[in-house]
């Protein structure tokens, strides 16, 4: 590919992740080892919303990498209120939101229920092209917002035991898969087992339908020659990570990745330390953005994404990184800061 000058982005995005709201006292997380800000985490996303409704360039859109609302909201009969709070908010500057779900969506709603309510930012596409939705209650779709760029938000928690009624079949397949690799009484408590850590009630996977459908999406894309990032609660890319946020069935979804072209970044939440990888073989970025429930009250935790024909640069606030994300075929890093 030849030189790649651009000076002015073709479109930007802000990302944020785990907001985890709620109207309540500081507390801790699982093993009481980390902070966390519930009350000031809507002051950090407006902080967020502030930036981008100022900057220069106003993005197109904005990632929400899911766990917008903290699970202690449904033991106060909070979780509409805490919704509608944080909704409030997004929505007091006109830019589209696309919302992904973790597992602090399902502590609080059903899957039903997300699907009716406004965290279902599945874009209408009546007249669209076929094939933006993965199709029944998988809560997965594309959007294209610039030429030869697409977006795929994908569910995480499709094989869970969040979400699903414990009636059905689902549930009892995610039950069945869990207790092969987790032999605790509590299944939010990982298992020892090096390589099994994430085989916990909090993490989920992707069911064969949508990885069927995800591989239909990429290979559109291949032929298109696009550039694909591709979205969700949980990473993917163990190096990312903690191990114990991964996505129980992670290494299917890099072995669709590995078998298409288009792909240039995985985008993930979940763990709030954040985590970034440049798988070698692939030359995908995974990024797993810091949360903003952890990050105290003077601080911030958000990034505007810079869209250009060859890269994509994350400007972060407070505590994310600035990083350049360079398309695979396009000039190496060391030749892009040498300019
Ligand atoms: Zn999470």
């Amino acid at each position: 590919m030849g030189d790649c000058p651009q000076q002015t982005p073709l479109f930007t995005f802000g990302v944020i992740a785990d907001i985890q709201y709620a109207d309540l006292d500081d507390g801790y997380n699982y093993s009481r080892t980390r902070r966390r800000y519930y009350r000031s985490s809507l002051q950090l996303l407006r902080n967020a919303q502030e930036s981008w409704s100022e900057s220069p360039v106003k993005p197109e859109f904005i990632l929400q990498l899911g766990d917008i609302i903290d699970g202690f909201n449904k033991g106060h009969d909070a979780s509409d209120r805490a919704l509608a709070t944080v909704l409030r908010e997004f929505s007091s500057s006109p830019v589209e939101v696309h919302h992904v779900w973790g597992n602090h969506e399902f502590y609080n709603f059903s899957r039903s229920a997300l699907l009716r309510s406004q965290l279902n930012s599945t874009p209408h596409t009546d007249g669209g092209p076929t094939g933006a939705r993965a199709g029944g209650d998988i809560y997965a779709y594309r959007f294209s917002p610039f030429p030869g760029f697409t977006f795929v938000v994908l569910d995480a928690y499709d094989v869970s035991l969040l979400g699903r009624e414990e009636s059905s079949e689902q549930y009892r397949d995610a039950m069945s898969l869990i207790k092969q690799y987790n032999n605790n009484e509590d299944l939010n408590c990982p298992p020892v087992c090096e390589g099994r850590q994430r085989f916990t009630m909090f993490n989920g996977g992707f069911s064969k339908d949508q990885l069927d459908w995800l591989d239909s999406v990429l290979s559109s894309a291949d032929e298109k020659r696009e550039r694909v990032t591709l979205v969700s609660h949980l990473p993917v890319h163990p190096f990312s990570t903690d191990p114990i946020c991964l996505a129980w069935n992670f290494d299917e979804l890099l072995a669709i990745i590995r078998s298409h072209s288009s792909v240039v970044c995985f985008m993930a939440g979940h763990d709030h330390d954040g985590g970034y990888y440049q798988d070698r073989d692939t030359g995908v970025h995974h990024l797993t953005l810091e949360g903003v429930i952890e990050t105290p009250p003077d601080g911030n935790a958000f990034g505007t994404v810079s869209v250009y024909e060859d890269r994509m640069v994350l400007k972060g606030n407070g505590r994310i990184t600035d990083r350049v994300f360079l398309f695979s075929g396009c000039q190496s890093d060391a030749d892009h800061t040498a300019k």
